[in-house]
């Protein structure tokens, strides 16, 4: 029975463990979307029931890979998650002076009245925690400090028990045997989606969409069939993804079936198609069929 339910936003620089502290959470893989701002259409939440309480950690840029430019990743933080948040996890690790990014978080930090937990992450590799948390103690924005090792899951439970009580009493606000509010499907599209867009750079001025056809585990083996159409507006677009002796698709494909594989945690065999669809955009009913809102 869930009795508590809330959204929490994990901020913190590249390398602090915000991905490594997701896994031990979920205690499953969940790969990284996106670090492309135009990648990710729709934000992806990733559901953790613990306990009574319904946990939703908001895919903030300090879930998603890190951005070359820090503008951009604050801009993208304050406007899309934190708002939303009840509680922000500021992840940091064992460093004991601030850096640049640290600096910057802190700032934002200061403007928000959403409370602040400070994560100590790599605890491991702390020699002198007083003074790790010394670098931190004029921040009055920071409501409580929880010490963690992600990578040798030291402190989760305990972390997981102080962010359930800045959760909301009340119903889930998903059903309870939902991992993320996204469809394994829509985000196997998605992860193909990065592929591609990462190979072909700016190639595609309106870009592609990715429909799944197929997608089923076999009963003989632990494999996993899926069947992808790449969709591009002109037939030049068709033979860009293509490329030379259709290179440049098998490089798509061979990427993508590795975060795949990753993200299912098990043996995918894809395959990918390239196909015409003029004005793609424009065909809500396909757009639909691949899991974007209208
Ligand atoms: P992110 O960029 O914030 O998502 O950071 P990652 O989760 O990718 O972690 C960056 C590096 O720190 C990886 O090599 C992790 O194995 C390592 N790491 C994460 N948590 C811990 C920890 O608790 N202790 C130690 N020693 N290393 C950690
Ligand atoms: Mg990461």
């Amino acid at each position: 029975m869930i009795n508590r339910a809330g959204f929490i936003a994990v901020l913190g620089r590249p390398n602090v463990g915000k991905s490594t502290l997701l896994s031990s959470i979920l205690k499953e893989k969940i790969s990284i979307i996106s670090n492309k701002p135009q990648t990710t259409r729709e934000k992806i939440k990733i559901i953790h029931l613990y306990k009574d309480c319904q946990m939703i950690f908001l895919d903030t840029p300090g879930i998603q890979k890190p951005r070359n430019k820090l503008g951009n990743y604050m801009e993208q933080a304050t406007l899309s998650s934190l708002s939303e948040a009840d509680l922000i996890l500021w992840l940091v690790d064992e460093s004991d002076y601030l850096g640049t990014w640290d600096k910057y978080i802190s700032e934002l930090l200061k403007k928000t009245n959403i409370p602040v937990m400070l994560v100590i992450n790599k605890v491991d590799l702390v020699e002198n925690l007083a003074k790790v948390k010394s670098i931190y103690a004029d921040f009055d924005f920071i409501n409580e400090i929880c010490t963690v090792s992600a990578k040798n899951n030291t402190n989760i439970e305990f972390l997981l028990d102080r962010i359930s009580s800045y959760m909301i009493e009340g119903p889930a606000f998903y059903p309870e045997d939902m991992i993320t509010d996204r469809s394994e499907r829509f985000i196997v599209g998605e992860l193909i989606r990065e592929k591609a867009l990462h190979y072909l750079d700016e190639e595609i001025p309106h870009g592609i969409a990715v429909e799944i056809e197929k997608m089923k585990n076999r009963e003989d083996k632990p494999i996993c069939d899926i069947d992808a159409v790449i969709y591009c507006e002109k037939q030049s677009h068709k033979g860009i993804i293509i490329g030379k002796n259709g290179r440049k698709l098998k490089g798509i494909g061979k990427s993508a079936r590795i975060e795949i594989q990753k993200f299912l945690d098990i043996q995918v065999n894809l395959t990918l198609w390239v196909k015409v669809n003029k004005n793609w955009r424009e065909k809500a009913e396909l757009v639909k069929r691949m899991g974007y809102k209208e």
